[in-house]
């Protein structure tokens, strides 16, 4: 008996990566479209624009050859541990219920552990990436680095399984939510929300995350709602006319995808940090 031949499942991987990159081409052109008609900051350069572009349809790729394995880990996991300690309705009011329910849980598990990307040198060298971007516009949505889906997929999701017996089209509505949330707060848009600037993640508000003056870091972690923020002491609500420079403070990018991939191996300039309103050094040496 001859083993079943893997190309079929190859094919199917690649006509999704297809689907999810051809999705976010024309995520990424009608958001340009609408950054070109009202920027927060003049001056993107195309080339930057083409390279977050290309690195996404990499990234993406690398996402969906892992998915087995986040799958099965995904699964040991919940056996392990037993999954579904609580039973989410489907049916009705009760599935708008679930919904709400699972939304919540996963902005907060997704807070938790951008503040961790923040704090852990380890993980900072592999989410440095997305702060290395100088130019803060859609393109940089996927600008994450590949490492960093593993440890989510594996570690992070399957915390949803452990939690809650819940249908799938109902986390699959929320990802739903989570992915134009993170398109939007990403868009160099002069969105002026006004007074409800802290009621969800907006351009302004994740601008700031990605500032890079010292007294901006550590702030505005959130997803998708800025509550969490409020609520863990991590808020800084832009003024009026708060679109500060974005990237690292040391100004490092890569220069090639493979650069890119390869991101946590170069070696890092440390990133200052604002403690009680002194910054002081994260990584291993002295802050210049
Ligand atoms: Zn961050
Ligand atoms: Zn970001």
């Amino acid at each position: 008996m001859f083993a079943s031949s893997p190309f079929p499942e190859i094919l199917q991987h690649a006509s999704l990566w297809l689907r999810v990159y051809a999705l976010g081409l024309v995520m990424m052109a009608a958001g340009a479209a609408l950054e070109r008609r009202w920027p927060a900051a003049m001056l993107q350069s195309r080339a930057g624009q083409r390279f977050n572009v290309a690195y996404a349809g990499v990234y993406l790729a690398i996402v969906e050859a892992l998915k087995p394995l986040t799958a099965a880990a995904s699964i040991a996991i919940v056996n392990a541990l037993g999954g579904g300690l609580v039973v989410l309705n489907s049916h009705g009011l009760g599935a708008l219920a679930s919904f709400v329910i699972v939304l919540l849980t996963i902005d907060v598990l997704e807070y938790a552990f951008h503040r961790l990307q923040h704090t852990w040198p380890v993980l900072w060298k592999l989410h440095s990436l997305h702060h290395s971007a100088v130019e803060f516009n859609i393109t940089v949505t996927w600008r994450h680095h590949w490492i960093e889906s593993l440890i989510r997929g594996c570690l992070l999701y399957p915390l949803v399984g452990v939690l809650f017996k819940v249908e799938p089209w109902i986390v699959a509505s929320t990802s739903i939510v989570f992915m134009f949330g993170n398109y939007f707060a990403h868009m160099n848009l002069r969105v002026d929300l006004g007074r409800y600037i802290t009621w969800v993640d907006n351009p302004q508000y994740h601008r700031l995350h990605h500032s890079n003056r010292t007294e901006h870091f550590d702030h505005n972690f959130t997803q998708l709602l800025p509550l969490w923020d409020h609520l863990f002491d991590t808020q800084w609500v832009p003024a009026k006319e708060e679109w500060p420079a974005t990237g690292l403070d040391d100004g490092a990018q890569p220069r090639s995808l493979l650069e890119a991939f390869c991101w946590p191996l170069r070696v890092h300039a440390e990133r200052r940090t604002e403690l009680g309103g002194k910054a002081v050094p994260v990584l291993d040496k002295e802050t210049k």
